[in-house]
């Protein structure tokens, strides 16, 4: 068994130790045991500790039928050691952790809200479950206001341990789960707001926890998933937004007050130019149609058009291909160089007499080509060909064979 001396001063960081057990494990790790320890062990939905026993990083804290595992890298010698937590890590857990008990009770205080699940993370947002679900704006708001009121009022957060008959103990927020507990009940209460069982560590006061913040709640289970930060996390979290906002107002030379509506306004004026676009691009390609009309030869009854491109989009390929195939006893073949590879669009007008993705394949085939398609319209690629002059000279042979077939 090791002493647990978290549950009497969580704001230790530095002790010394007599190291019981040492058991070497796979990849150069030993599990260590001391005869009492402040890192605290994975439970409760805090995270454990990390730090070092005698300089040797501890990764891992699990507590194990009463003893407390310190997962070292490297080995330990036995007899006294100097242990050091990592304090910064530490308070994250311990304000994530009070700022949950302190969160959870204001639920229940302002919406009759009961927490059915809790995750508490050092680096990312926590997460409290309550059973309500469909939250208004203003709900979430009035919720995180007297939590943050209570922080500010600097509540006293004490903790105590009961005995498991204690009448004390019908008043907790949560009923105790005697099947996970053994013995005394630890008890931490927040001054005239809160009595919870737990084991984690916890704040003096709340004061400590200095700012929580809500950061979304979403629909979950029947009720409600809310994610928060508290402390440093929360700060930290504010730098950030404040930094994207003052970037964007930056981009937009605008003040943050107006960045909304100055962005609603270019989304708007994007949408007009996209139509426009589009527009001006229909004339165009009906234009590049009539142009390459006239460069069509004549194949028995067919204007074959033949025509290269160098990159062009595939879209406005293909709308040109459906403006040829519009056109009557009209075939099109589209060779379009892509890098190392060559693109081959095949367009054929109903009256024509040609099926466009057999002649696709009549192409590609002498080309090592892939690609197919249906009557009036295929495509297809040839990687690594660099000789489209022979590609295009090979087509008006394969129309011919195609309309003899
Ligand atoms: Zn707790």
């Amino acid at each position: 068994m090791t002493e647990l001396l978290y549950f009497d001063n969580p704001l230790i960081f530095d002790f010394t130790a007599t190291v019981l057990d040492v058991i070497p494990q796979e990849e150069k790790l030993s599990h260590v045991v001391l005869d009492k320890t402040y890192f605290y062990p994975t439970g409760g939905g805090q995270a454990h500790d990390i730090g070092r026993i005698d300089g040797q990083a501890v990764v891992d804290v699990r507590k194990i039928n009463g003893s407390v595992i310190h997962v070292v890298k490297g080995n330990i010698t036995t007899g006294n050691v100097h242990a050091q937590v990592d304090k910064n890590r530490r308070l994250r857990n311990m304000q994530a952790h009070s700022g949950q008990h302190l969160l959870s009770a204001a639920f229940l205080h302002v919406l009759e809200a009961e927490t059915v699940a809790v995750k508490m993370s050092p680096d990312a947002a926590s997460t409290v479950d309550i059973s309500l679900g469909e939250l208004t704006t203003d709900q979430i708001e009035a919720v995180e206001t007297v939590a943050n009121q209570v922080i500010m009022e600097n509540r006293s957060v004490k903790s105590y341990f009961l005995a498991p008959n204690d009448p004390k103990l019908d008043v907790l927020r949560r009923a105790v789960k005697f099947d996970k507990v053994d013995g005394d009940v630890r008890i931490v209460e927040i001054d005239d707001w809160d009595m919870s069982a737990c084991a984690g560590t916890h704040v003096p006061s709340t004061g400590m926890l200095g700012l929580l913040k809500i950061l979304k709640v979403e629909n979950y289970k029947g009720g409600s998933r809310v994610h928060f930060l508290v402390g440093i996390a929360a700060l930290e979290q504010f730098r950030h937004v404040q930094q994207v906002a003052s970037d964007v107002s930056n981009l937009l030379s605008a003040s943050t007050n107006d960045v909304v509506n100055l962005v609603q306004k270019l989304q708007a004026e994007r949408q007009i130019l996209s139509k426009q676009v589009a527009e001006f691009q229909a004339v165009l390609l009906q234009n590049e149609k009539v142009e390459l009309l006239d460069t069509a030869v004549a194949v028995e009854h067919i204007r074959l058009v033949k025509a290269e491109f160098d990159n062009k989009p595939n879209d406005a390929l293909k709308t040109l291909g459906h403006l040829l195939g519009g056109e009557s006893e009209t075939v099109g073949v589209f060779v379009n160089r892509q890098g190392a590879n060559v693109g081959v669009v095949v367009c054929a007008s109903a009256d024509s007499g040609v099926h466009a993705g057999n002649l696709l394949k009549a192409i590609l085939a002498d080309f090592d080509g892939r690609g197919g398609g249906g009557e009036p319209y295929a495509q297809g690629i040839c990687k690594g060909l660099s000789d489209t002059a022979t590609l295009l000279a090979s087509i008006d042979p394969k129309v011919r064979e195609t309309l003899i077939e």
